[in-house]
């Protein structure tokens, strides 16, 4: 197969959250499979300074769009990446996303811009696949204006991240798509009323994302003090707690539970309830550290309040996109929270099981799919992660983490007591725990043959 993702987010170079992860890892997850993918992506003016950009060659001039386009192109994380660059300074931009209307209109010239690039260069891929709002408009266009020249007949694939946004182009994408998904079963479920995606509820469906385990792996990550695996993760996870806590201000002489959000600041992301959660884990005893990325001046001037209340030695509150420091916190935190008042798919809550930290999650989308409640989920974690339908037989426990229902304070304090309880309480238990979530696999191995199967389904029409 021959895949070519139009989008305008890839991780590491262009990322601002989830999509830019998956469109990077489920390429190379595809390819590994021995078919061929390809991204194409605008070429951000702030791309010009990453070191990760090694290589790059010219690849195509087009006279389109009233301007010149340069197309030049690199490999980037082992996927062959085109950049889409026209003269008349669109994407001369500091970051991927601006205000909405700009937005739409850059967005849909790059759309326009991919498809001109793939006819006028002769390429023929199988499926282009878009993603979300911000590449819907490749999906519309390919149908309304591409599709009829001769042989050149790709299928569309078309993926939702989050519906939050541009609905209504997805709902157009999708009548253009021969396939259409979203990242997580559950999300499918929840979403599958939505006006956008009702009507083509007999071509959509959920796969759930994978995480990219060659960049999330404590055995060979460079900002942990101690590379470590299931087998030493005790010795690993206290020397980056400790240097965590070096790092932040946080005192080193407590033995406390440690536990951490690493999250853009919106409200999706449960914002009444990680603000919760910080006064109730310092309550308990407990350490609190706050990664977040706030685009929103008045949600940032709430949490520098809590900041000013909570912020010493027992609690580190820090706004950025800080990479470095997310590996950091995933390894050296015990308990990763993620209570979000919906979420499509989740990377983080992986990303924290296989850096051995133990979830705390509210119970929607992909959360629900991805983290089985100690207490509450035996059997459905014992068919989800063993594919066995008896979670009394021995090693058929696949619980992972702590969740919760509601969107109340109560409801979070009902899985993160527990969690602080048995940190408290049951460490040995805890520590197995711990142990157990980093040998399940929330890779793109099975993620990847699902999209694999999707695509030769979308061929066969
Ligand atoms: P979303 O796509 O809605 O932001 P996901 O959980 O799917 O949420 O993906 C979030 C990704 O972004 C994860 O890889 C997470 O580690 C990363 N991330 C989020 N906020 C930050 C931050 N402030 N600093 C560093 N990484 C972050």
């Amino acid at each position: 197969l021959y895949i070519t993702h139009i989008a305008v987010e890839m991780a590491p170079i262009a990322k601002v959250g989830g999509l830019g992860d998956v469109v990077t890892a489920l390429s190379r997850a595809v390819q590994e499979h021995g078919h061929h993918a390809e991204i194409i992506l605008p070429r951000y003016d702030f791309l010009l300074s990453s070191p990760l950009l090694q290589g790059i060659t010219f690849e195509a001039e087009m006279d389109w769009g009233g301007c010149k386009n340069f197309v030049t192109t690199c490999v980037v994380e082992g996927v062959r990446v085109f950049f889409i660059e026209p003269s008349n300074g669109m994407f001369k931009v500091g970051q991927v996303y601006s205000q909405p209307h700009d937005d739409e209109v850059k967005f849909e010239f790059f759309c326009k811009a991919a498809l001109e690039f793939l006819l006028q260069t002769g390429r023929q891929p199988d499926i282009i696949h878009c993603h979300d709002w911000s590449s819907a408009s490749a999906a519309r266009a390919y149908w309304q204006d591409y599709h009829h020249y001769g042989l050149w007949k790709p299928k569309v694939v078309f993926t939702i991240h989050n519906l939050e946004f541009g609905a209504a182009a997805i709902g157009d994408a999708a009548m253009n798509a021969q396939k259409f998904t979203t990242v997580s079963p559950s999300y499918a479920f929840e979403v599958g009323g939505h006006p956008a995606v009702e009507p083509h509820s007999a071509k959509f469906s959920g796969i759930i994302n994978g995480i990219d385990t060659d960049i999330w792996d404590p055995l060979y990550d460079q900002f942990l003090p101690t590379p470590y695996s299931a087998e030493n993760a005790e010795e690993g996870k206290r020397d980056a707690k400790k240097a965590l806590r070096e790092r932040l201000g946080l005192r080193q002489d407590r033995d406390c539970p440690v536990v951490g959000v690493v999250s853009r600041l919106t409200t999706q992301k449960g914002i009444h309830l990680i603000k919760h959660a910080a006064y109730r884990t310092l309550d308990r005893g407990g350490q609190f550290v706050l990664l977040g990325s706030a685009p929103d001046p008045k949600i940032q001037a709430d949490f520098d309040e809590l900041a000013g209340q909570l912020g010493g030695d027992m609690g580190a509150f820090c706004y950025a996109y800080d990479e470095p420091l997310s590996h950091l916190i995933y390894a050296g935190c015990d308990v990763i929270l993620v209570p979000s008042m919906f979420e499509p798919c989740g990377l983080t809550q992986m990303i924290a099981m296989r850096y051995g930290s133990v979830p705390v999650v509210r119970q929607t989308g992909g959360l629900r799919d991805t983290v089985f409640d100690v207490d509450h989920d035996k059997a459905r974690a014992a068919w989800e992660i063993h594919g066995s339908d008896d979670h009394t037989k021995a090693g058929m426990d696949g619980t992972n983490g702590f969740s919760f229902e509601g969107t109340d304070e109560g409801s979070l304090d009902y899985a993160l007591n527990r969690a602080i309880d048995c940190w408290y309480n049951d460490i040995a238990f805890f520590r197995q725990l711990q142990s157990r979530n980093m040998t399940q696999d929330w890779s793109w191995n099975k993620p990847a043959l699902d999209y694999i199967e999707l695509y030769y389904s979308a061929i066969k029409g």
